[in-house]
Formats: structure tokens, C-alpha cells, sequence
């Protein structure tokens, strides 16, 4: 599998330049067409764990336009591992974009009902999937796990633009517990959930990166860095957006070449520019992660309206 290193991009403008804010974009979405994204450095340990462990099989779960679902499928291919996606609800033809394509990498799909789909952390619905597929190896949803954390300690070691403060859109949070970790000291991650009332992924930080360092798994930098939330930009919630964030990307794109999802990327960018406006970043260098996501633009007609 051939993966590009991603590309690290300095933008400028009138507002920066008044803010003193230097701000620089990595590029995870440039580094190969489908297996890209944060959700390559997720699923990089998982996969190579299988590997390790003979593992023929990869079985995990996501909803109908999940990006998770969409790499797993493309890297399962490149890496010769069967794969089966467990999809959240019910079976919806003609299938989507994103179904599409897994489908045609070969991934094979099964659909459980929204309070089954809910125990899928559960030993039990773990078990009654290995009785029903053999010998798979179950990785969780979305790749939130001690390997998901470790394959995003990764995702800056291209980088040599200097920085104060890494930006990155959360949904599960994994990405930030990692990035965290790869920091220095006088560095600080911000997350931005995309999920409505994400206080709650402060607890779930925590976790992960108390897994993290109770694992033994190689720590990059001594102590994890301070990291913050920033919880006012999820626009009604996961998947939900309003003309102001759609004109907002549309714009970005148009200004500065680089395209971004409804979901995840645009509106951490659009958090992070109406700081900036509102003089939260006088003097900082900002790093923004481009996590990827952008197959799911394919399907925007799912994403709702917000008020
Ligand atoms: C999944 C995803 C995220 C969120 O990653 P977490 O590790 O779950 O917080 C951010 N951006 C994009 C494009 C994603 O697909």
C-alpha cells in the first residue's frame, strides 16, 4: 500500500495576519484515495496486530456513511484480510456510496437493529459474531482502542512546521488521546466534538490515555501535554448542519483549494476561524489535523438541517 506522507500547508489571510495567528493544515486526506484520514492511523495497529495473531478475517462496525467502515474496507483489500462490517439499522437499497464501495472491495455487510447494534461492546454480541464468522478479529467502532491511540501518536512525526497548539475535529476523541501523547510539554491539544453536550468525552480522554500508558506500548513523549475541549461548534450534532457551516466550507474550499467534510473537518475549521476572529489565538501557531472524511460529501443529501 502505497501511502503519500501527508503534506503540511501554510494558509494566510487579512484575519490572520491582523490576529498574529500563524496556522498551518496537515494533510491526512491527501495520503492515499480511500485509506486516508485519521482513520489509516487507527486502524494501522489493528491491522498489524492481525497480522501478527494470523488473522484472516476483520470484523467491525460502523453506521451507513461511516469513514471507519470506508478505510477498513479499502485497507482490508490492500492488505488481503476478509472483511465484515456490521452496519447500524437496516438494509437500505439501492445502497449508499459509501456501501457501495465497501461492497466492491469486498467487505462483507451485515445489518443489525439500533438496540442490538448498542451492545456491541458486549462479550456476548462478540461472541454469537465469532460463532456466526469464525475465527475474526474485532476491532471497535471507529478504531477507539490502546492501538487506535498508538497509530495517532504517528500522525505528527511528518510534521516540522513549529506549532503551539494541534486543532482536531472528536468524535470518539482517539485522534487527540494520541496526538497528546506526541506532544512536548509546552505544546496543548484542542479537540472540537462534533457530538452535542461533548463533556462527555473528557472522561473517555482520560481513559484512553490511562489505557494507554498502563499498556506498555512506546510513549512518545514523557507525560501526556495539556489538552482542552471546545464544545460550542457541533452545530445540533453528529451529522447535522446549517447554511452558515455549509456556505463556510464552501467558501473555504473556494478560497484556499482544500475541501472539507460536513461532519467532521468543517466544523472544527469553522470553530477554530471564529475564534481566531474572536481573538482567542493572538500570537499562537495552530496546527490543523485534516482528519479526512471526505467520501462522505458523496452521501451529503443524508446530512440534516439544522434548525
Ligand atoms: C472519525 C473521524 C474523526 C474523529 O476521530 P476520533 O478519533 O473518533 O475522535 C474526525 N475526522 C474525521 C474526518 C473522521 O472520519
Amino acid at each position: 500500500m502505497n501511502l503519500i506522507p501527508p503534506p503540511t500547508q501554510q494558509i494566510s489571510s487579512e484575519i490572520l495576519t491582523q490576529a498574529g495567528v500563524e496556522l498551518f493544515i496537515l494533510r491526512l486526506d491527501l495520503m492515499h484515495p480511500w485509506v486516508n484520514g485519521n482513520k489509516w492511523f487507527k486502524l494501522k495497529y489493528n491491522l498489524l496486530t492481525a497480522k501478527e495473531q494470523n488473522y484472516t478475517k476483520i470484523l467491525t462496525f460502523g453506521g451507513a456513511y461511516s469513514n471507519h467502515i470506508y478505510a477498513t474496507a479499502a485497507a482490508g483489500k490492500l492488505l488481503g484480510f476478509h472483511t465484515i462490517g456490521v452496519i447500524r439499522g437496516e438494509e437500505r437499497l439501492p445502497l449508499n456510496p459509501t456501501l457501495s464501495f465497501v461492497v466492491e472491495q469486498g467487505m462483507q455487510l451485515v445489518y443489525i437493529d439500533r438496540d442490538t447494534y448498542r451492545q456491541r461492546h458486549t462479550p456476548e454480541l462478540q461472541e454469537h459474531l465469532r460463532q456466526r464468522f469464525g475465527e475474526v478479529l474485532i476491532i471497535p467502532e471507529g478504531g477507539c482502542n490502546v492501538n487506535g491511540v498508538r497509530g495517532c501518536t504517528e500522525i505528527l512525526s511528518e510534521v516540522t512546521a513549529k506549532f503551539d497548539t494541534v486543532c482536531v475535529a472528536c468524535g470518539t476523541a482517539t485522534t487527540l488521546a494520541g496526538l497528546t501523547l506526541a506532544l512536548q510539554p509546552q505544546q496543548r491539544s484542542l479537540g472540537f466534538p462534533v457530538l452535542k453536550n461533548g463533556d462527555f468525552l473528557r472522561q473517555d480522554i482520560n481513559n484512553l490515555l490511562t489505557q494507554y500508558l498502563d499498556s506498555g506500548l512506546p510513549v512518545p513523549a514523557n507525560t501526556p501535554a495539556p489538552w482542552e475541549l471546545v464544545c460550542d461548534y457541533h452545530f445540533g450534532g453528529y451529522a447535522k448542519v446549517n447554511d452558515q457551516l455549509v456556505s463556510f466550507g464552501e467558501e473555504f474550499t473556494y478560497t484556499y483549494g482544500i475541501p472539507l467534510d460536513y461532519v467532521y473537518t468543517a466544523k472544527m475549521f469553522y470553530g477554530v476561524m471564529d475564534m481566531i476572529r474572536k481573538g482567542f489565538f493572538a500570537g499562537d501557531r495552530l496546527l490543523l489535523v485534516h482528519t479526512g472524511g471526505l467520501q462522505g460529501n458523496l452521501s451529503l443529501k443524508n446530512i440534516k438541517r439544522a434548525g
